[in-house]
């Protein structure tokens, strides 16, 4: 019993001090895709009809827990800004102050990080545990990152709290997939929706706020969330692996020479390119437009005029499997021989067939 209690209050305890509230590398006010789902909380907000649960729904790298952090800032400040198109935060009232050094007592959160990726119901019983604790201010917020991260005990557990929320308590969700959390939570909280914004606005935004040039923010833009996460332009070479790979089709180098040139590349990195590859590949073969940057899509041109139709098509579950099996433990020179002479065996449709 002292054993369970004491983990317990461990728990209470790693809870709390998860907390450091960051710089926003993504600001809700000039990213046109978070306008909408921030007007709609403050427009609940004004009428007096913020719910208990608030669920925020978006594609990774789209800012969804930027958003998340200015609806809690905005709730624990004492006195927020409320002019039109401005509103926010005042950054300097005692309950700003604290949750900018990462001390307010009213944020509990789960957040996802590194290897403790699910939510248990230890997690929720520690949230539930801090729900019982006197507020500092008028509102106590539960912020939990990826909600689809709780196992099944602890969907039932926070379902018990959503059921019957504690007076002045508000429950932050974010989510990739709502479907993934069960109908009973879904149907306790209010949604919140980050849409997808349009190339052409993500490229833009990519320039004005973040500071790429042009080329890159189309570069970032092909390579698609996974990229788009970081702000980050890849440290690997992508125009030598996608050469490599064209060099491979043409017979200009050999498997051993193109397994050199992918091996700087980790498995995974490898196969979600190829693959985004393979995708724009597809589409020229369509007769579509490539979507790729000018600088890659003559590179795109010479790997779909490299092959037939049929062979690119089989080639879509090599490229799977081989993502799939990315993160076994595999002899990495033995994985990719395999997939460059999978990938190019002329003999590959009769044997896949
Ligand atoms: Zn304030």
């Amino acid at each position: 019993m002292a054993k369970s209690a004491a983990k317990k209050s461990l728990q209470a305890e790693a809870v709390a001090a998860d907390f450091a509230w960051p710089e926003e590398r993504i600001q809700v006010a000039n990213t046109p895709w978070l306008r909408a789902p921030w007007a709609q909380f403050l427009a609940m907000r004004q009428a007096n009809r913020l719910p208990h649960g608030l669920l925020i729904t978006g594609a990774r790298g789209l800012g969804v827990m930027s958003l998340a952090r200015q609806i809690i800032a905005y709730s624990l400040c004492r006195s927020p800004i409320t002019a039109p198109g401005a509103e926010g935060a005042c950054q300097v009232c005692p309950a700003c102050r604290l949750r900018l050094a990462g001390t307010h007592p009213d944020i509990q959160q789960l957040l996802q990080s590194g290897s403790a990726s699910s939510v248990t119901v230890d997690d929720i019983r520690a949230l539930i545990d801090a729900f019982s604790f006197t507020r500092y201010g008028a509102l106590r917020v539960a912020l939990i990152e990826q909600a689809e991260r709780m196992n099944r005990n602890a969907a039932n557990s926070l379902l018990k709290l959503l059921e019957e929320p504690p007076e002045g308590s508000l429950f932050l969700l974010t989510t990739e997939r709502a479907d993934l959390l069960p109908a009973t939570i879904r149907s306790r909280v209010q949604r919140l929706v980050v849409t997808m914004p349009s190339r052409a606005v993500m490229v833009r935004w990519l320039c004005d706020t973040q500071g790429f040039s042009e080329a890159d923010a189309q570069m970032l833009w092909f390579m698609g969330e996974e990229q788009r996460i970081s702000g980050e332009l890849p440290a690997w070479d992508w125009l030598a692996v996608t050469q490599a790979w064209v060099a491979l089709n043409a017979g200009h180098s050999g498997v051993l020479a193109t397994v050199k040139c992918w091996q700087a590349v980790s498995r995974d990195t490898l196969a979600r390119w190829l693959l985004r590859l393979w995708v724009d590949v597809m589409r020229v073969q369509s007769g579509l437009a490539s979507e790729a940057p000018s600088h890659l899509a003559p590179l795109i041109s010479q790997l779909s005029r490299q092959h037939t139709r049929v062979h690119w098509l089989k080639c879509h579950p090599i490229l799977l499997e081989f993502l799939q099996t990315a993160s076994h433990p595999l002899n990495d020179e033995l994985s990719l021989e395999r997939l460059a002479l999978d990938l190019t065996d002329q003999s590959l449709p009769a044997r896949l067939a």
